[in-house]
């Protein structure tokens, strides 16, 4: 079976300039630093991480808001990153984004219903409209939203229910993929569950394959098959929610999984406190990005850098699960 994602070795460097000299001093920002992923149709991955370790650069490299610096995606077997504007018109019609920000991503001057519609209308104009609005009411029940809030704008709605309208604009061209970055953490608490759970629901019962990016861990690993966790530009691990939650291997993920205390009610006594901020991804750290905080590093982590492997049903990047004898790994303890 062909993936409909397919990410590998992806890339995304930006020229910087530091203070210094008389013009700066010229550095890289490696944002995305070679990444690989699949999706297959139908599931969804959670991309999660701290701010800045790249999620949102790769939901733009995905739907071709901004070029790859080097790599290569496919979309349902089609290599797209080197396509021409046409050509990704067709395609992002078959890709959609819900962004953090509802209000943001919401016209002011539009009613839910044109919100909802106006993607049918630009990306197929032919459609009649009484179609057009029958599917604009189905949409509007899929997601939660009374009839009577069709005539509504933007500024008259909660924040729970602009986000309902994004979703349904989302979803309004049946899109093959929908990414999601951050898609509840502007919300409420309480609202964030609701949210969240419709999402779930539509993704069984429209069986949409999605990217979705979170910080938040409890977050991703509701909505997420697969999950990959990203530390400064590079994926550090990988494999089922279960896998990645329950028995962390990279000490990265471990100290992420130790600071949630809903998984286990001990956590906050084991809680793994890591030194310092993440580096600068300017002139990020040589060998493992994350030899400067971690509790576990040896030599040959400042000058090698670990490649992501197959262990114990899911992948991991670190020098010391990947050169322990077989099954042991390290501790999650
Ligand atoms: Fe820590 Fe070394 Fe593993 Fe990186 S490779 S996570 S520095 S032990
Ligand atoms: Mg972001």
């Amino acid at each position: 079976e062909t993936p409909l994602l397919s990410v590998t070795n992806l890339k995304r460097h930006y020229d910087v300039r530091l203070p210094g000299g008389l013009f700066g001093t010229p550095a890289t920002l490696k944002a995305v630093d070679g990444i690989s992923f699949e999706i297959m149709k139908g599931k969804t991955l959670g991309l999660v991480g701290e701010s800045g370790c790249g999620k949102s650069t790769t939901a733009k490299l995905v739907l071709g808001h901004i070029p790859v610096t080097a790599g290569e995606i496919r979309f349902d077997g089609e290599k797209v990153t080197a396509n021409h504007n046409a050509q990704w018109r067709a395609l992002r019609r078959r890709m959609q984004m819900i962004y953090q920000d509802p209000l943001g991503a919401l016209d002011r001057r539009l009613s839910v219903a044109d919100q909802i519609g106006e993607p049918i209308q630009i990306h197929a104009p032919e459609t009649p409209k009484a179609e057009r609005d029958e599917r604009v009411a189905s949409l509007m029940a899929d997601v939660g939203l009374r009839r009577d809030m069709a005539d509504r704008f933007p500024h008259e709605l909660s924040g729970g229910q602009r986000q309902r309208v994004v979703i349904a604009r989302a979803l309004s061209l049946k899109p093959d993929l929908l990414v999601g970055d951050e898609p509840v953490s502007a919300l409420d608490v309480s609202i964030q569950a609701q949210v969240l759970n419709l999402l779930d629901d539509l993704r069984q019962s429209t069986g949409f394959t999605a990217l979705f990016i979170s910080h938040d861990l409890k977050v991703v690993r509701q909505m997420s098959d697969r999950v990959a966790v990203m530390y400064l530009g590079r994926i550090v691990e990988s494999g089922a929610p279960e896998e990645v939650f329950r028995r962390p291997q990279h000490p990265y993920t471990q100290a992420l999984v130790s600071a949630i205390p809903t998984i286990r009610r001990s956590a906050v006594a084991n809680r793994i406190v890591l030194k310092g901020d993440p580096p600068n991804p300017v002139n990020a750290p040589s060998g493992c990005p994350f030899h400067t905080r971690c509790p576990s590093a040896i030599a040959q982590c400042k000058s090698e850098v670990p490649a992501l492997l197959e262990t114990a049903g899911h992948k991991v990047a670190c020098h010391l699960v990947n050169n322990a004898p077989a099954g042991a790994g390290i501790a999650a303890e």
